[in-house]
């Protein structure tokens, strides 16, 4: 019995490594991004070896494309128009619809914790988690859009997992979402080094 379920999760992890899709990114032009102000700014050396999480710590949650896409349209409002900054500043945004918004993207750098910037991929879920998980659809997504930016050689496979309030003096990404991410396998303790 012991043995048997052993092969069907190396089974399973085979398919997982062999067929690993990317999740469908909704790209900026389907949730109506504004341009950016000036031409972005590479990240000077990929593949980045850390991968950063937010919330978005407004009680404004989505789960619909539609909505989520609002939600994302209002948070690059915000950054451009209220920060000053050239762009939404994470590199993606998840919805609990289950969908990858692309922000800055991949080879971009982002504006989400100074600290991190320059070497990193700043993820942002839609919403305030300070009392609660996202979603499994939300946390799913960002599992997946880890594991393929790792396949794309964007994020080092040896990556460090952090919560925003692991570089900057933030509550972000919200107590609740902080500790479920202390169990996930990459996450490290401590500020950046
Ligand atoms: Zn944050």
């Amino acid at each position: 019995m012991v043995s048997s379920l052993c092969v069907l999760l190396l089974l399973g992890n085979l398919f997982v490594i062999g067929n690993a899709a990317c999740p469908t990114i909704i790209s900026r032009s389907q949730w109506g991004a504004r341009p950016p102000k000036g031409t972005p700014t590479k990240l000077p050396s990929p593949p980045v070896p850390y991968a950063v999480i937010h919330h978005g710590g407004s009680n404004a949650y989505c789960s619909t494309q539609t909505s989520c896409a609002a939600i994302v349209r209002s948070y690059q409002n915000h950054h451009i128009d209220t920060n000053g900054w050239n762009d939404i500043g994470y590199n993606f945004v998840v919805g609990e619809d289950g969908n990858v918004y692309e922000g800055r993207g991949w080879d971009n750098f982002g504006a989400h914790e100074p600290a991190y910037n320059s070497r990193s991929i700043g993820i942002c879920i839609i919403g305030d988690f300070t009392a609660r998980l996202p979603n499994q659809a939300a946390l799913n997504a960002v599992r997946q859009l880890i594991q393929c930016g790792v396949e794309k050689n964007k994020i080092r496979s040896n990556y460090s997992l952090k919560g925003h309030r692991q570089g900057g003096s933030t509550s972000c990404p919200g107590n609740r979402l902080y500790q479920e991410l202390t169990t996930w396998p990459r996450w490290t303790s401590g500020r950046e080094k």
